[in-house]
């Protein structure tokens, strides 16, 4: 939870970094969902990120034959959209016209690296939500559900509330978020 409150710090400290503004996206784009454009660095397998997420609402990449990998892309943004849901759901806050992208990363250092090119950054967090750009950054390697509902948690609350709230209170609603979603979805 300290090195979770550490990465809040730093979005907060992001949201302020108005110099990394307009700087192109890092990764390809995967995919479009109903709530995030998805990208990923060369090298993060999505397949893997799949069955890592492991939902009831996951269409299961087995029943897909070879031939149909490309749609990979897709169950990955359908089952981010399925997440977003679920995080919604347990915050009882429900925006839909939401939009933002989710970065997937191959690894801790990858993300430490991008985040200092992009905005001169020191980060050796695995997932992080950029407030500025409305951005979610995830190291692939390390993702779990947990992980990436606590950010999606922060992206709702800072579209919900007009005014953001207080950052120890925000952690506390993401903190909440993560556990549920740990609880509900033991691996
Ligand atoms: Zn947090």
């Amino acid at each position: 939870m300290k090195k979770i409150f550490g990465a809040m710090v730093l979005v907060m400290l992001l949201a302020g970094a108005g110099s990394a503004r307009g700087q192109e996206q890092r990764g390809r784009l995967l995919a479009e969902g109903s709530y995030f454009s998805v990208y990923a660095e060369p090298g993060v397998d999505v397949y893997r990120l799949l069955t890592k997420i492991d939902y009831e609402y996951l269409v299961q990449p087995r029943a897909f034959g070879a031939e149909k990998q490309e749609n990979l892309n897709d169950i990955l943004a359908r089952t981010l959209d399925g997440l977003y849901q679920e995080v919604s759901d347990i915050l009882d806050i429900h925006i839909y016209s939401f939009k933002g992208k989710i970065v997937f990363v191959t690894d801790q250092p990858s993300l430490g690296q991008l985040l200092k090119e992009q905005y001169n950054l020191d980060f050796d967090e695995r997932s992080i939500y950029y407030y500025d750009q409305n951005v979610i950054y995830v190291s692939a390697s390390d993702m779990t559900p947990g992980m990436l509902g606590h950010e999606i948690a922060h992206a709702i609350i800072s579209h919900y509330f007009v005014v953001p709230p207080p950052t120890k209170l925000q952690e506390v609603l993401a903190g909440y978020v993560e556990y549920t979603l740990r609880k509900n979805h033991r691996p």
